[in-house]
């Protein structure tokens, strides 16, 4: 019985020294893999009504959460058509509930028409809608306070990288959510390096769990170790079916957020991808 116990002992041990690094780590995170779809400002009602049949067909891994960042025109669409287990949001959101702000929208509207969760900060909204630091916590702040669960969107530019500054500038973003949002529940982080969004040139899986790795150690520093230790980060910037197997082995890596495959079939893979 005892040689029996020793031996199960040295196996156990073999294995978590042999195999723990990448994907047996990640899974005993107790993080629970999320990937989200932003479909940006594409689609129509034809376009829409197959990506969602698509979904609503393929077997999706039930260890996974899914959220689609749809349109803001075609929310209530992608609602009834989207399996109620897949989430919503809202790919932007204003700071405050209601009012005179011409072509906004607010968090309680997103709430209102079924929406759970918002994308915030992403690096199209700073960059083209100049968007800030400071504006994109307030917003984030305001959609918790409403109910809505947040992706929190950070990442460097090429220059920024280029520079040496990467962990810097996500430092500096972080700093500014965490100067608002007091409670991390309902937040995901997705570390998006800009250089990698919509180019086709993904970060290597190395080169991202570098920077999660960073992440993890500046949430437990400047945040507490249990908002480090159960935080999701989402990895994007080009993910295809093809790199997210490799991606996903991650300890860090906890999801994707996924552009331009989310709107085709090959978003199933990416979803399954830990299978
Ligand atoms: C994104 O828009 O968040 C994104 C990562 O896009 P893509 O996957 O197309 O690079």
């Amino acid at each position: 019985m005892k040689v029996r116990r020793r031996l199960v002992q040295q196996t156990s041990r073999w294995f978590y020294a042999n195999f723990s690094t990448d994907c047996n780590e990640s899974n005993m995170s107790g993080r629970k893999f999320c990937v989200g779809g932003n479909w940006k400002m594409n689609g129509d009602q034809k376009s829409i009504a197959d990506i969602c049949k698509t979904l609503s067909s393929a077997p999706l891994d039930p260890n996974t959460e899914v959220v689609i960042g749809c349109p803001a025109i075609y929310l209530m669409y992608a609602r009834n058509l989207l399996p109620c287990e897949v989430g919503l949001a809202g790919q932007n959101a204003y700071k405050v509930e209601k009012g005179a702000f011409t072509g906004e929208i607010s968090p309680a509207m997103l709430k209102d028409i079924g929406a759970d969760w918002v994308i915030l900060g992403h690096s199209e909204r700073r960059a083209i809608f100049k968007e800030s630091d400071e504006l994109i916590a307030e917003k984030a702040q305001h959609a918790l306070d409403q109910g809505l669960k947040v992706i929190a969107c950070i990442g460097e530019t090429l220059e920024e990288r280029e520079a040496g500054k990467t962990n810097e500038v996500v430092a500096r973003q972080m700093c500014a959510y965490a100067q608002k949002i007091k409670d991390w529940q309902n937040v995901v982080v997705a570390y998006e390096p800009v250089w990698a969004i919509g180019t086709g040139k993904t970060a290597t899986p190395d080169q991202a769990q570098e920077v999660h790795a960073f992440l993890r150690q500046w949430l437990s520093d400047n945040i507490s170790k249990d908002v480090s230790a159960s935080l999701r980060i989402q990895y994007g910037g080009s993910v295809t079916a093809a790199n997210a197997k490799e991606l996903a082995k991650k300890p860090d890596i906890d999801g994707f957020l996924v552009g331009g495959a989310s709107l085709k079939p090959e978003f199933v893979e990416i979803i399954n991808a830990r299978q």
